[in-house]
C-alpha cells in the first residue's frame, strides 16, 4: 500500500470512517469505538512491555493544584498553552449580570475569578510533589495515563487541545534515571517498530514561548534533555512525535524536595506514549479497518 501525506485527506478519512468525530472546536473531536478499542489497546500493550519492572499505578483527575504549576514555573515557559480553570464568585446580582451577557453573546470571562486549579499540561505534573522525601534505595517508578491540555487549537488532527498519555515516570540518582531513559527509549522504539511504525528517534526541544525560549530549547537539545520518537502521520519531511523522554535532572527534586537514599536531591525522568498520536499513526500507516492491517500488528494488539 502506497502511503500518502496531507492534513486535509487523512482528517477526512478519519471522520468518514467514523474513527473521530467532529465537534465544532478544533483539537476536540470525539473518539469512536474502534478507534478507543485501537488506543486501549496499544495502552495495555505498553503496560504489558512495562509489567516486568513492576511500576506502582496512581491515576490523577486531569486538573492540578496551581501552586504547582506556579512551582514549577510553567507560566514562564508556556504562557500560551496552559489552560487555568476559572469559575463563578460573585453574589446573585452579578449572577444576573452573568447570564445576561451571555445571553447576549456578549465577553464573560472578566465576571469569572481564577479557581485553585489549572488543566494539566502534562500527566505527570500531579505526581512529583508526592514524591517528597527520602526515596528507597531502588529510586521510584510510577506508571499514570491521564488527559492532558495544551491551548493549542488546530485543523491538525495530530495537534490536540486535549489528548491522553500513557507515562512512566522515574526518581532516584541521576545515573538511575538516565540508565533507565536510555533502557527505555530502545524499548519505545522496538515497540512501536514491531507494530510496522517507521519510528525513529531525535533530540527535540519543547515549545518554549517567546525569544527567551529559543535559548531554552537550544540549551535542552544542547543537553539532550528531551527525545522523542517520530512517525510520519501527517507529513513524511515532518513527522509527528508520539513518544517524548525527558529527563528533568534535579529540577523537580529541589522544587518538591525529594531526595535519593544517600540524601542527595533526586533526579526525575517520564517519559510519554501519546496515545491519539500512536493510534492516528497506525490508521495513517495500516489503513481505516483494523480487520484489514497486517498480522503481525494484528496479533499484538489483539491477543
Ligand atoms: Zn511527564
Amino acid at each position: 500500500m502506497t502511503v500518502t501525506y496531507d492534513v486535509e485527506g487523512f482528517y477526512a478519512g478519519l471522520v468518514e470512517h467514523g474513527l473521530i468525530v467532529p465537534v465544532g472546536v478544533p483539537g476536540a473531536f470525539g473518539r469512536g469505538a474502534v478507534f478507543e478499542d485501537v488506543l486501549e489497546r496499544f495502552d495495555a500493550l505498553v503496560r504489558r512491555v512495562g509489567a516486568p519492572e513492576g511500576a506502582e499505578s496512581i491515576t490523577f483527575p486531569p486538573i492540578v493544584d496551581r501552586r504547582v504549576i506556579e512551582k514549577v514555573h510553567y507560566l514562564d515557559s508556556f504562557p500560551h498553552l496552559c489552560g487555568a480553570v476559572q469559575s463563578f464568585f460573585g453574589d446573585a446580582l452579578q449572577a444576573l449580570a452573568l447570564a445576561e451577557r451571555v445571553n447576549r453573546g456578549q465577553d464573560w470571562g472578566d465576571l469569572l475569578g481564577q479557581t485553585g486549579v489549572v488543566l494539566a499540561p502534562a500527566c505527570c505534573y500531579p505526581l512529583y510533589p508526592t514524591l517528597a522525601g527520602t526515596l528507597p534505595a531502588q529510586g521510584r517508578l510510577v506508571t499514570l495515563v491521564g488527559w492532558a491540555y495544551r491551548h493549542e487549537p488546530s485543523p491538525e488532527p495530530t495537534r490536540m487541545q486535549s489528548f491522553r498519555v500513557r507515562e512512566y515516570i522515574r526518581a532516584g540518582s541521576a545515573e538511575q534515571v538516565l540508565a533507565w531513559r536510555d533502557e527505555w527509549l530502545q524499548r519505545g522504539l522496538d515497540l512501536l517498530r514491531s507494530l510496522g511504525l517507521p519510528a525513529q528517534t531525535d533530540v527535540a526541544a519543547d515549545p518554549f514561548f517567546g525569544r527567551r525560549g529559543k535559548l531554552l530549547a537550544t540549551n535542552q537539545k544542547d543537553q539532550k534533555l528531551k527525545f522523542e520518537v517520530l512517525v510520519p502521520v501527517i507529513s513524511l519531511t515532518e513527522p509527528t512525535a508520539v513518544c517524548s523522554f525527558n529527563f528533568h535532572q534535579d529540577h523537580f527534586g529541589a522544587t518538591f524536595g525529594i531526595r535519593t537514599a544517600g540524601g542527595q536531591v533526586a533526579s526525575t525522568a517520564c517519559l510519554g506514549f501519546g496515545l491519539e498520536r500512536v493510534t492516528m499513526a497506525l490508521f495513517k500507516m495500516h489503513g481505516f479497518r483494523p480487520q484489514d492491517w497486517p498480522a503481525s500488528v494484528r496479533a499484538q494488539l489483539w491477543t
